[in-house]
């Protein structure tokens, strides 16, 4: 399973698939990709291999930030309505997730009853708790951050909010991740591989740690909020 992720000048879709095809080796039983553009966030997603889901996808869409996702299923069946990415209900909020949500079922019990949800998957919980607590007032990072610290469990996660339209937000728990710099453009992706291609530069992300990531700047924080100066290193692989 893993993640990809590009906000900058060019065309998104491209970036993410190639980045998850470097990633197919970590195993995988579906993928999918959200590109956002000036018509708003298109998902593509498919059971299966990433060639499955290139055929989806509509070439004419073009996009200059996305994320991307394999995932290898913990909660739900492998289908396409459990693959990633996942949007909350009013299609504010779009997450691609790795990992594994141990309290899934207290948190939905406790804040979401009166939410219906589109799939079996843990990682619904977190989109739909994220758009819960911006429903109460918090911008999309406190109400990020507010839901990272309500969960027990391992995740990698890179969001899209239509309200921030510049912007992937991103965190890491007990799953790798890590953030690529680029000129003019960021990366992400669950190993260095994945992004070899476009840039040899990367910050790698500790536990509980978020990253806001724009074209032109990352800004890594602690769950309370404090800026993180980690500079990148170089990652030595052959493309
Ligand atoms: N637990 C999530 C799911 O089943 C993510 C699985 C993964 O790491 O790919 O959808």
């Amino acid at each position: 399973c893993g993640i990809t992720g590009y906000i900058g000048m060019n065309d998104a879709k491209e970036v993410l698939l190639k980045g998850l095809e470097k990633l197919e080796y970590r195993g995988y039983d579906s993928a999918g990709i959200a590109v956002r553009n000036e018509d708003g966030i298109h998902i593509f997603k498919e059971k299966g291999r990433i060639a499955d889901l290139r055929a989806e996808v509509d070439r004419d869409v073009v996009a200059s930030v996305g994320i991307g996702h394999t995932r290898w299923a913990t909660h739900g069946v492998p289908s396409k309505s459990n693959a990633h990415p996942h949007q909350s209900t009013s299609g504010r909020f779009t997450i691609v997730h790795n990992g594994v949500i141990e309290n899934y079922s207290l948190l939905k019990q406790e804040f979401l009853n009166d939410i219906a949800f589109e799939s079996d998957t843990d990682t619904e919980v977190i989109v739909q708790l994220i758009e819960k607590f911006s429903r109460d007032g918090l911008d999309a990072e406190a109400a990020f951050i507010k839901t990272l610290k309500l969960l027990i469990g391992s995740y990698a996660i890179a969001m899209l909010d239509t309200e921030t339209p510049d912007t992937i937000f991103v965190a890491k728990n007990k799953s790798p991740l890590l953030v690529g710099v680029g000129d003019d453009f960021n990366v992400v992706a669950s190993d260095a591989m994945a992004m070899i291609q476009v840039t040899d530069s990367f910050v790698e992300l500790m536990d509980k740690e978020i990253v806001i990531v724009k074209k032109d700047s990352i800004v890594l924080k602690n769950l309370q909020g404090t800026i993180i100066n980690r500079k990148p290193y170089v990652a030595e692989i052959d493309a």
